[in-house]
């Protein structure tokens, strides 16, 4: 029997042709293929702006640094996430100040308000507030659009696990995918920046082509960009910040096209592997699923159980281990990010019980769209035995 991974991509003939030719034509990177993916995935979502760049840690920091995160600026994170999502505002010198997360294990609003009154009293305001759509879950978007309004962060959405319609009005300021081989769709490295700002989306492209911009309509140094007519100079070229080399290939930019068209099919046949589970491990005692949000569609980037590992008497490692024999990878996402040994040593001292409680019981089984019923039928035997319900 083959081995079934948590995660992992699919590749048809259309995705190779699509690259191929690409690669054949004459535009390797900077090219047309980059601008179709950007106005695809705008489509899809509803933004008015997408930022195409190399991979979603890149798309997180540009995203930081179009909100303005500078040295000394406190930003909120929810602590169950991949570390990028604190990593991009630690790259602008901000500082992580780590929120709980809720029953969904998305950011819960209890404990960000928390934080935000507790900055406002020591007249520290925060400049970015990061949810993550966890394991495809919906955050609250009605209301942390309502906090937004309250207390004036920019609002950015870890959205690497969930890319799904936004509505107009209650939306983050900035939505950020990945395209790593294991997400929804993929570019093979990749990520996206979606906004529905002008000012935001002219930001992020300058940073992700080394602050460089060759609009004429933008340059500063007048008498350098045009000559004793008026006429601008054709070499002439502003760098107006210091950017960075965030770009990303046209020929992953086609692959991205090519992907995208099965995005609501891999989104479904994830839900469907989800409902199998649903199914045969709902009835176990130690085996629960987080709470599904009413906010909007789940994406099932992950299927995560929740099992207490006390009660049968068995370690996560040795659960781990017992379903790797049988040929079932499982991950735990994540190790909770304030534990990590570089941002344990700020000593951040929030109390964070949820995270913790949540993190003793989480494993990730195997969910990706051409994973077949069977192989799901699988994993809950498999599991079912090692809990001690077969
Ligand atoms: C994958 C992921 C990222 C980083 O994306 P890369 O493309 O791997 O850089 C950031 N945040 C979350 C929640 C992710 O799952």
């Amino acid at each position: 029997m083959k081995f079934i991974p948590y995660g992992r991509q699919e590749i048809i003939q259309a995705d190779i042709d699509a690259v191929v030719e690409v690669l054949k034509s004459e535009f390797l990177t900077q090219g047309p293929a980059i601008e179709n993916f950007e106005r695809a995935v705008s489509d899809y979502v509803g933004k008015r702006h997408a930022v195409a760049c190399c991979n979603g840690t890149a798309a997180l920091h540009l995203a930081a640094l179009a909100a303005g995160v500078a040295p000394g600026d406190v930003c909120i994170v929810p602590a169950i996430t991949f570390a990028a999502t604190a990593n991009c505002i630690s790259y602008c010198g901000g500082e992580v100040a780590f929120a709980d997360v809720d029953d969904t294990v998305t950011a819960c609003y209890d404990s960000c308000r928390a934080l935000l009154e507790k900055y406002q009293a020591e007249k520290r305001s925060v400049k970015v507030l990061l949810t993550v759509d966890m394991a495809g879950n919906c955050c609250d978007r009605a209301a942390f659009k309502r906090l937004k309004d309250e207390f004036g962060f920019v609002w950015i959405s870890d959205s690497c696990h969930r890319i799904a319609p936004e509505k107009d009005c209650d939306g983050p300021d900035m939505t950020v995918y990945s395209f790593h081989p294991v997400k929804h769709i993929t570019t093979g490295e990749g990520g996206m920046v979606v906004t529905d700002s002008d000012e935001m989306a002219e930001n992020l492209r300058l940073n992700r082509t080394h602050g460089i911009t060759k609009d004429h309509k933008r340059f500063v140094n007048n008498s350098e960009a045009h000559d004793k007519n008026g006429e601008i100079n054709p070499w002439y070229y502003e760098m107006q910040t210091l950017g960075l080399n965030y770009r990303m290939t046209d020929f992953q930019a086609a692959l991205g096209v090519s992907q995208l068209k099965r995005l609501d099919w891999s989104v479904l046949r994830r839900q469907q592997i989800v409902e199998i589970y649903k199914k045969h491990l709902g009835e176990c005692k130690n085996i629960a699923f987080p709470r599904v949000s009413e906010n909007g569609i789940h994406a099932y980037h992950l299927a995560i159980v929740l099992i207490d590992f006390e009660k049968i008497g068995k370690t996560r490692a040795a659960v781990m281990n017992s379903l790797r024999k049988n040929n079932i990878g499982t991950q735990v996402h994540y190790i909770p990010v304030p534990m990590l040994p570089y941002y344990a040593a700020k000593g951040d001292s929030n109390k964070l019980p949820n995270s913790m409680s949540y993190y003793k019981k989480a494993l990730s089984l195997p969910c990706f769209p051409t994973m077949s019923d069977d192989d799901a039928m699988w994993v809950c035997e498999n599991l079912k035995k090692c809990v001690g319900e077969l």
